[in-house]
């Protein structure tokens, strides 16, 4: 009886490796990434989500419509509300993102996305999980920044591998043992590495930090790590600096160090888990925004979930929208209008570290979401 379990197990260990071999394969042969500078129309799906999704969403529609107002309507960009993303209908269509829905954000060129309730327990698959999937988003990019202290790191997270690939695949003989796997391969590793060391290129910065476990996970954080530093030979003037991840979470509480790191570049799960440390240092995270890109398409989102306590609070209206509009920033940026993207970051600070007339707390003390939406509006 025992064998047979083993044998099963066993079985699906050779599809999943030949199913990752096919993966790794189709990287290795992928298209180069959109260049929307030479793009005439520019289409931008928008899927408020759950729970305080709307709430938020609604203000970062007003805020765009705003910004790119003479894009708008020139027809150069489009905002397209896209319906199906909430999760009444994913469970109804035992779906975590309903093929209509999927087809409707394959049809524009980058989508924003307010946050999205995934239950606990049961089957359905998170939508954020599918969508980074289907869409082929790989690069995880959250930037987090707290001028006065001087810290301006930005982290690149590995968004399709490590262990959320075959999170929900893992083989277990019931009542003895369970197993789950992690997966790195070479062209998720360096598409990953090169999104980082361009930045870091682009942007002045002089140090990357690789960071992982490969003292323990030595297969796929050893190989993690390897493919970096050769991605890292092609940087001349950029550092690359290996450390671990236990002690790179507590290097970020640490006031004496945390400013010197720049640029991160981590597996999956590492990024998962210290970027909320890190948005946690910087105000919590109703203040920080997220980008999931790929080389075709490119999803931006706050980094926080849908908070359905606090609609079950009443709280709602009182959610910051300050993460969806970092976000909306994000946004801006990659699809080459990098002026606007300044304009709305511009206001940001004076709004949140300036002047800081209106502030959001999350709670009836503090400004509505629609307030300190105007005080921004009215700061662009
Ligand atoms: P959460 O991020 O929704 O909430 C965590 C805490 O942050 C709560 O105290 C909440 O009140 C607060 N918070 C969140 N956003 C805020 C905002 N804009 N302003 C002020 N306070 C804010 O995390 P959770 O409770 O663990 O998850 C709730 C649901 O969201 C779950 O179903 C989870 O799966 C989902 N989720 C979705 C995403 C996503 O779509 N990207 C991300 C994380 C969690």
């Amino acid at each position: 009886m025992l064998e047979q379990e083993i044998n099963t197990a066993v079985e699906q260990f050779r599809r999943l490796m030949e199913e990752q071999l096919a993966r790794q394969l189709r990287m290795e042969q992928a298209a180069p990434a959109k260049n929307f500078s030479k793009q005439e129309k520019i289409v931008i799906g928008i899927c408020a989500g759950d729970g305080i999704g709307p709430i938020l969403m609604c203000e970062a529609r007003r805020l765009m419509e705003k910004l790119l107002a003479d894009e708008l309507a020139s027809g150069r960009i489009e905002l397209r509300e896209i319906e199906g993303l909430t999760i009444e209908r994913r469970l109804a269509c035992g779906q975590a993102v309903p093929d209509d829905t999927l087809a409707a954000i394959k049809a524009c060129d980058v989508l924003l996305k307010g946050p999205t309730t995934t239950p606990k327990g049961g089957s359905m698959e998170s939508a954020n999980v599918a969508l980074r999937r289907e869409l082929d988003l790989y690069a995880n990019v959250r930037p987090v920044s707290v001028p006065e202290e001087g810290i301006d790191w930005i982290f690149y997270r590995e968004n399709t591998e490590g262990e959320y690939v075959l999170g929900s695949r893992g083989v277990e003989l019931p009542g003895k043992l369970a197993m789950d796997f992690k997966v790195t391969t070479d062209a998720g590793t360096r598409r990953i590495a090169r999104a980082a060391f361009e930045y870091a290129k682009n942007n002045g910065k002089t140090n990357v930090a690789i960071v992982t476990k490969a003292n323990i996970m030595k297969k796929t954080d050893g190989a993690f790590s390897a493919v970096c530093h050769e991605v890292a030979d092609e940087y001349p003037g950029i550092a690359a600096e290996d450390w671990y991840i236990d002690i790179m979470a507590a290097n970020l509480v640490n006031k004496d160090v945390r400013s010197r790191f720049q640029v991160f570049v981590l597996p999956n799960l590492y990024g998962d888990i210290i970027t909320d440390e890190a948005a946690q240092i910087q105000g919590g995270v109703g203040t920080a925004g997220s980008a999931n890109i790929g080389d075709r398409y490119a999803m931006f989102e706050a980094i926080h979930g849908s908070a359905p306590r606090m609609i079950e609070e009443g709280l709602g209206e009182y959610a910051n929208p300050s993460s969806l509009f970092r976000a909306v920033e994000m946004m801006l940026r990659h699809i080459a209008l990098p002026q606007k993207a300044d304009r709305l970051a511009h206001a940001m600070q004076i709004c949140t570290v300036e002047e800081c007339r209106v502030a959001v707390t999350g709670n009836r003390d503090g400004a509505t979401c629609r307030d300190f939406a105007d005080y921004v509006l009215e700061q662009l």
